[in-house]
């Protein structure tokens, strides 16, 4: 790992061509004709059978009355995308590239910083190199932005990721717009959301909600047809991931719902997926959910918990009582958060890869 505390960086921007690899092993791998208007790279010509299931996977099967939801595990599914991107590293490295992520945090929110150790040490699990650049809270929003653009230039360095949030003087969604679309490993630039709205998957995709795609492929639960509600529709999780879940070739019919939606509960209620992002401890419960839904939790919340000794503990925004009534339901921690990690690391090989394609 390198790590930088006032940084100076230069040197050529590297460009990138366009695999969507971040989907490929998902629902998208077998369309075919006009369907593959979503998913019209090389990517997606794989094979079917080699896509890994969990073990136990069901094609859907959802629980009757009485039974307990199987885990939807975040942490397995993850492990084997790691797994399978060992070799691409590999193969990255004998053609002389190292795959590179730098990763940028300002000032000293603890929850964020946490987060950061996670990828960076995602990143020495993997073998991909990774610079940590720490900027203190009182920092300019102009050094911020000096940073971004100094390392879209850097040869060699295939992905800027910003942490999230940056402190409350800066802007942060004119700050990210700064980062090169192809260095993009989060997937907010409007370059890469606006590919996603077209229904195309060929820029990067935003990691948490493809990690959920991901995950949802990965335990064989059906998408096609099914009524899907997300409850939450910011930027980074809940638009992007209804644009996912209702593309060409997952075919879920899909609602979005957020604060000022009236009856929440009753909407929830009829879906047959629902995928929390809202930020509410436990909200939902489990009289919102109909008997063998799939329910994905979002949610990382810290909540008060005097019995332990840190004094909290991590919550999602699913009650965990909803295991009685859901098929599958994604554990928090455990769930979502390690294949939004793995999403990363998968975009900032593919960066990588693109760059040498050039
Ligand atoms: P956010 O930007 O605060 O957005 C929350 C969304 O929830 C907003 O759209 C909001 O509606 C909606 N909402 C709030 N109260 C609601 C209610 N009572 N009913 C329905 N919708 C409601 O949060 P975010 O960044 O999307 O993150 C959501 C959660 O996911 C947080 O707990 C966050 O920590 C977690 N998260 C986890 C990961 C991971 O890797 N596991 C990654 C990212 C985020 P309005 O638009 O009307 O305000």
């Amino acid at each position: 790992m390198h790590r930088i505390c006032n940084p100076k960086v230069g040197g050529s921007s590297p460009s990138a061509g366009s695999i969507p690899e971040s989907l490929s092993s998902g629902y998208f791998g077998h369309l075919r004709g006009e369907q593959r208007r979503f998913a019209n790279a090389p990517g997606f010509d794989i094979d079917l059978e080699a896509i890994p299931r969990k073990a136990n996977a069901q094609s859907q099967g959802f629980n009757g009355k009485g039974m307990v939801a199987q885990r939807l595990d975040g942490k397995a599914c993850a492990a084997e995308v790691e797994k399978q991107l060992l070799s691409r590293i590999s193969s990255c490295k004998e053609n002389g590239v190292e795959p590179h992520l730098a990763v940028v945090i300002v000032g000293d929110d603890p929850a964020s910083h946490v987060y950061v150790k996670s990828k960076v040490k995602a990143c020495e699990r993997l073998g991909i190199k990774s610079t940590h650049i720490e900027l203190t809270t009182e920092s300019s929003e102009e050094s911020v932005r000096d940073v971004i653009l100094s390392l879209n230039q850097q040869h060699g360095l295939h992905g800027i990721l910003v942490q999230s949030p940056l402190p409350s003087h800066m802007d942060e969604e004119a700050l990210t717009d700064l980062i090169h679309p192809e260095k993009d490993v989060d997937g907010f630039h409007p370059q890469n959301l606006g590919r996603l709205v077209q229904g195309r998957m060929d820029g990067m995709l935003p990691c948490t909600p493809s990690g959920v795609m991901r995950m949802l492929s990965w335990a064989g639960i059906e998408t096609e047809g099914k009524t899907a509600i997300i409850l939450g529709r910011s930027r980074i999780v809940g638009m992007p991931q209804s644009l996912l879940l209702g593309a060409k070739g997952v075919d879920s019919t899909v609602t979005v719902a957020h604060s000022r939606t009236k009856d929440t509960a009753k909407l929830c209620a009829n879906a047959d997926i629902v995928i929390a992002a809202v930020g509410r401890p436990e909200m939902v419960t489990e009289d919102w959910i109909k008997q063998g839904a799939v329910v994905v939790d979002v949610g990382i919340n810290r909540v008060d918990d005097s019995s332990r000794e840190r004094g909290w503990r991590l919550a999602g925004d699913v009650h965990p009582d909803v295991a009685n009534k859901a098929s599958w339901l994604s554990p928090v921690p455990g769930g979502v958060g390690p294949m939004t990690i793995a999403m990363l690391m998968e975009n900032t090989v593919r960066a990588a890869e693109q760059s040498n394609a050039e």
